[in-house]
C-alpha cells in the first residue's frame, strides 16, 4: 500500500527546495563576486605598480604617515591651548612620567642599554668584516702547513736506532762537518746516559741471512726459530680496499717466546 502525501506536506517539500536552490545559486554567485574583485584588485595593483614604480608606492605612503603625524600634532596643540583640564592632565602625566623614570635604577639601566648599543653599533660592521678575514686567513694558514708537512716523506734517519722518521720526530745531529738525525727518544736516553732501547747497538743489529737459511719454506723457518713471536696483528684501513692489501698494524702485548731447537735440530735427519 502506497501512502498518499497531502498537499500542504508537498509544498512545504517544494518550498524548501526552492530554498536551498536559491541558497547554493546565492552562495556560488557570492563566491564568484568575490573571486571577480580580488582579480581586479590585484590587475589594478600590478598596472599602478608598473606604471609609478614601487619607490612611488612608497613615498606616497611616508606623505600619509607625515601628513597624519603634523596632523595629529596641530590637534593635540590645539586641545592643550584650548581646554584647561586637558592641559592639566598632560602637565600631570609629563610629571609622573618624569619621576618614574629618573629613579637611579632605570637611569642605570638606560646608561648600561646605551653603552650596550653603541659598542654593538661599533663593532657590527667591524666584527662582520674581521670574522671574514680571519676564517679565510685561518683556512690559507692550515692549508699552507699541511702542504708544508706533506712536502717530506720520512726521510730522516736515525743515527742510533736507524728507523726513518719524519722531520719533526728527528734533531739534528753534527757529527764532522756532517749533518745526521737522531731522534728525540734515542737523544734523551743518550743524555742520561743510558742505553737507548732500540738503538742498533742494542742486540738489534739485523744481519744479513746465510745462503743456507735463504732457500727455507714456512715449516722448516718455524722448527729452527729461536724466538716464537705471539702478536695481535689488525688492518690499518677498512673500508672497500681487501684486508690483503691493507696496511696491517700489531695492537696489545707482543710475547716473545724462547725456544729450545736443540732437539729438533739433533732429531732432524742430515740434508
Ligand atoms: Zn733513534
Amino acid at each position: 500500500m502506497v501512502r498518499k502525501k497531502s498537499t500542504r506536506s508537498k509544498v512545504r517539500t517544494r518550498k524548501e527546495a526552492y530554498k536551498r536552490k536559491q541558497q547554493a545559486r546565492s552562495y556560488a554567485s557570492r563566491s564568484w563576486r568575490i573571486l571577480l574583485l580580488t582579480v581586479r584588485a590585484v590587475q589594478k595593483f600590478s598596472s599602478f605598480r608598473h606604471k609609478n614604480g614601487i619607490a612611488m608606492c612608497a613615498s606616497r605612503r611616508f606623505d600619509f604617515r607625515n601628513q597624519h603625524k603634523a596632523y595629529m600634532k596641530t590637534e593635540v596643540l590645539k586641545r592643550y591651548y584650548t581646554d584647561g583640564s586637558i592641559r592639566l592632565k598632560m602637565i600631570q602625566h609629563a610629571l609622573n612620567s618624569y619621576r618614574s623614570n629618573n629613579t637611579l635604577m632605570k637611569k642605570n639601566s638606560r646608561q648600561l642599554y646605551n653603552q650596550r648599543r653603541r659598542i654593538l653599533k661599533k663593532y657590527a660592521t667591524f666584527q662582520s668584516h674581521k670574522c671574514t678575514i680571519k676564517h679565510s686567513n685561518l683556512y690559507t694558514q692550515n692549508l699552507k702547513e699541511f702542504r708544508k708537512i706533506i712536502r717530506e716523506g720520512p726521510d730522516y734517519v736515525c743515527l742510533s736506532c736507524g728507523l726513518a722518521l719524519f722531520r719533526n720526530q728527528v734533531i739534528p745531529f753534527v757529527e764532522e762537518k756532517e749533518q745526521k738525525w737522531i731522534c728525540k727518544s734515542c737523544s734523551d736516553k743518550i743524555k742520561k746516559r743510558q742505553m737507548p732501547s732500540r738503538a742498533v747497538v742494542n742486540k738489534l743489529k739485523v744481519c744479513e741471512i746465510p745462503s743456507e737459511l735463504k732457500r727455507l719454506n714456512n715449516l722448516e723457518k718455524h722448527l729452527i726459530a729461536l724466538r716464537l713471536p705471539f702478536m695481535k696483528i689488525v688492518n690499518l684501513t677498512s673500508g672497500k680496499l681487501s684486508s690483503r692489501l691493507s696496511q696491517k698494524g700489531t695492537k696489545g702485548p707482543l710475547h716473545c717466546v724462547p725456544s729450545d731447537v736443540e732437539d729438533t735440530v739433533t732429531t732432524l735427519p742430515r740434508p
